[in-house]
């Protein structure tokens, strides 16, 4: 669905108007593109003194050959030395330059005094950074901390980063990455999807990563040789999170309701996958769906994107609308997941990727039922994670606004709203939150497990 607003943003009477009434004026974020670099632009890096995460951040810019700048860090320059990253000279002083991305390796901050060298290295360069450019902060995961004062000035990172998110616009987006303190060499596949404009419409968002076994992949087929499922695939966000897992080298099984056949069909052959017409309530839904992918050697990422509304206020919704809504979102997700982990239905380092929404953050009107599942969503993910094996992992997307069907559904003004209240001052397209999907997908991000990450532009609804 085309945002008329942004449109009429880009024309010039639309800019006049803007201007002059002070009204957001959404900016075209990048977008990825295959066969492209991760980063396309400068990147500027910094860190607080004894940064542990430097070698590992090196070692990512060097792989994705981003043309690197520092200022004189004696600490930065031999980390980048260790990784063959040729690392520019950056004059602190130099007001011209722009950047594409600027990163931080704050884990060496250990109380709140030092918290400083977050104003020290980013208030001096806050108007240097491009248009749809990106602002990391990567950091160590509070609960590994080894002292209170430590954890106390990590936890506070995630402060700065979604004060910095709403503060700069230009479609800049701010991540934070928590990084376990013996994690530092899982950080690459969450520190590619920050750079890169996959993450597009995700800021202030904190990516946790954990100690897991590294797993090598091909970076421009990170899904190559792996079957996924994808449920509600007919249209929709669904849709566009089977074209970018096909994209990514899997080979992909649609599954929609039968009366979705015609579109699921389509679906399929774009990507040169499979289809599977299926209601995911039915009782054998594991069974079946563990069936559709014997074929393919078994089933290694599943996505349960399938999910319905039926809004109403609590006073006048009826029982049947209460039940179907959490039936779909979030008690099929459960037995599905249940029959798969129970009945090896998911191969060795096997993905499980939810679909939640900020509903299930912060509530809304009229969504009791909607916004009970999505929050049981969260839910599944965070007491499941702990208990999988052998490098199966389980996480979840939450969208915001997402321009589809179900958004164009709603009522203009609301729809408005909803659209502009977000750091981007526009709604998210569904290759926003499939491309979220596909970083828990990857093979890479086994480190990953038991995050959920918001979709939402940075909504100011439940941040
Ligand atoms: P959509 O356009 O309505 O697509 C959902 C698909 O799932 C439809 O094809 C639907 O078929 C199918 N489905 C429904 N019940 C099913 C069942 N029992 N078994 C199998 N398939 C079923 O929705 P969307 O906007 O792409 O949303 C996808 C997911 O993102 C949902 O979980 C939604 O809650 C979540 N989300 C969306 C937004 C947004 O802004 N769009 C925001 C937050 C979260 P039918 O034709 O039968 O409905």
């Amino acid at each position: 669905m085309s945002d008329q607003y942004q449109v009429f943003a880009k024309s010039p009477i639309g800019k006049f108007v803007i201007k002059n009434l002070g009204l957001p004026s959404p900016l075209a974020l990048d977008r990825f593109e295959s066969a492209t670099p991760v980063i396309k632009g400068a990147v500027l890096v910094g860190a607080a003194p004894g940064g542990m995460l430097s070698d590992s951040i090196s070692q990512v810019l060097s792989n994705v050959h981003a043309n690197s700048y520092a200022g004189n860090n004696v600490e930065l320059q031999q980390a980048a030395a260790k990784s063959g990253l040729t690392l520019n000279a950056f004059n602190e002083g130099d007001k011209e330059s722009k950047f594409k991305a600027v990163i931080f390796d704050a884990s060496g901050i250990q109380n709140s005094e030092q918290l400083n060298e977050l104003h020290k290295f980013f208030s001096p360069i806050a108007r240097q950074i491009a248009s749809s450019g990106r602002v990391i902060v990567v950091g160590l995961t509070p609960e590994t901390a080894s002292t209170i004062k430590q954890a106390i000035a990590q936890r506070a990172l995630e402060g700065f980063v979604k004060s910095v998110g709403k503060e700069f616009k230009k479609g800049i987006a701010a991540h934070l990455i928590h990084v376990d303190a013996d994690a530092a060499a899982n950080l690459e596949s969450s520190l590619r999807f920050a750079l890169s404009p996959r993450s597009a419409y995700v800021s202030g968002q904190v990516i946790r990563v954990s100690k897991a076994a590294v797993v090598n992949v091909d970076w421009a087929k990170p899904l190559a040789g792996k079957t996924a499922l994808v449920t509600g695939a007919s249209r929709g966000i669904g849709e566009a999170i089977a074209h970018v897992l096909a994209r990514d080298g899997a080979h992909v099984i649609c599954l929609d309701v039968p009366p979705q056949q015609a579109d699921l069909d389509r679906v399929a052959s774009e990507i040169g996958g499979s289809a599977v017409a299926l209601d995911i309530t039915a009782a054998d839904a594991g069974e079946q769906i563990k069936a559709a992918a014997v074929a393919q050697g078994g089933l290694d990422i599943i996505v349960h994107n399938a999910g319905i509304t039926r809004d109403k206020t609590l006073a006048n919704m009826k029982q049947d609308m209460w039940d179907l809504v959490i039936n779909i979102n979030l008690s099929a997700a459960e037995r599905i997941n249940d029959y798969l982990l129970n009945n090896s239905g998911l191969n060795e380092n096997g993905r499980i990727v939810c679909v939640s929404s900020i509903s299930g953050i912060a509530g809304n009107l009229g969504q009791t039922n909607y916004a009970a599942s999505k929050a049981g969503v969260i839910g599944l993910v965070k007491f499941t994670a702990p208990l999988l094996k052998k490098g199966v992992t389980i996480n979840a997307v939450a969208p915001g606004f997402i321009e589809t069907q179900m958004t164009a559904a709603i009522p203009f003004a609301i729809r408005e709203a909803g659209r502009r209240m977000n750091s981007m001052s526009q709604g998210g397209l569904p290759v926003d939150v499939a491309e979220t999907i596909a970083l828990f997908a990857s093979s890479a991000s086994t480190g990953l497990n038991g995050n959920v990450v918001r979709v939402c532009g940075q909504s100011l609804l439940g941040a």
